[in-house]
């Protein structure tokens, strides 16, 4: 099943180039959540429970609107927190150590000496909204990366559980300004978390690790690779960040980059492609 959020806060699921909202069958008494606020997306958290209705919401032939007239948001409105894998591809870590832009005289290992990041949550976009790069004259790069979206919280989670624990799985641009301040800061201004088209439920993808996947800038490939070449795959972020902090259900953890990071001018038009995951298409301001 494929759920996107569009059109300013409506839920919908995505069938045949379609989108069928159902935002009522998620908020039946509209967004009535206690506060404090769960640490977690409720749309992502309350999915395993509602699977039944949504998809017949989608046979019965519902009202429907053409995926292309909505403006698609984030695929999760509203993660408790977006972690970032900062080295997780060889030949990523390759070009970083190369690139005195990149590495600022850093000599990068292996992603367990650097640890996770974390972007701030209104860094968050969805492929509708133009990516805004014109507070800096600084060299902004794109990073195609797979994310995967946990369902069920958990901390210190098995790498035999760790799949259990992941609702779906979605497309992200890690846009990252260069330079030698923390991640965090670098790479946490708005529109710099890109997710979409929607969020691809995991029973879709047999396998995470064993994705073919692509990035485009105005038509040249800049980025190609597989999930296959993960230095920590999925189950062994999912493993990692866990003991480290509690993952709610909506937690976003981008799994990091592979080689052909290059900068990105207004104009240019970035299309995302990952193997059963959709295409992500956005355009820089
Ligand atoms: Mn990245």
């Amino acid at each position: 099943m494929k759920i996107c959020t569009f059109d300013g806060g409506r839920v919908g699921v995505v069938h045949d180039e379609a989108v069928f909202d159902v935002t009522d069958i998620f908020f039946p008494d509209g967004l009535n959540v206690p506060w404090p606020y769960p640490r977690g997306d409720v749309v992502v958290e309350r999915l395993p429970q509602l699977r039944d209705r949504l998809a017949e919401r989608v046979e019965s032939g519902a009202e429907r609107k053409p995926l292309e007239a909505v403006k698609l948001g984030p695929s999760v409105a509203t993660p408790g927190k977006i972690i970032g894998a900062p080295i997780n591809y060889q030949p990523h870590i390759d070009e970083a150590n190369a690139d005195k832009e990149i590495n600022h005289g850093k000599t990068y290992t292996r992603i367990d000496d650097f640890g996770l990041f974390l972007k701030a949550n209104s860094s968050l976009a969805g492929c509708d909204t133009p990516i805004d790069i014109g507070f800096t004259d600084r060299r902004v790069d794109h990073e195609i990366e797979l994310c995967a979206v946990i369902g069920k919280q958990g901390r210190a989670i098995s790498y035999d559980d760790a799949l259990d624990h992941i609702a779906g799985y979605t497309i992200g641009l890690d846009m990252t300004v260069r330079g030698k301040e923390f991640p965090d800061f670098r790479k946490s201004p708005d529109t710099f978390a890109v997710l979409g088209p929607y969020l691809v439920t995991a029973d879709e993808i047999a396998d995470p690790n064993a994705l073919d996947f692509e990035l485009t800038v105005n038509g040249e490939v800049r980025q190609k690779s597989n999930t296959r070449d993960l230095v920590f795959n999925v189950q062994q972020l999912v493993e990692y960040a866990s003991h480290m902090y509690t993952l709610y259900p909506g937690d976003v953890i981008m799994t990091g980059t592979p080689a052909g990071v290059a900068p990105v001018k207004s104009g240019d038009r970035l299309v995302a492609t990952i193997e059963g995951l959709g295409t992500l298409a956005t355009a820089v301001k």
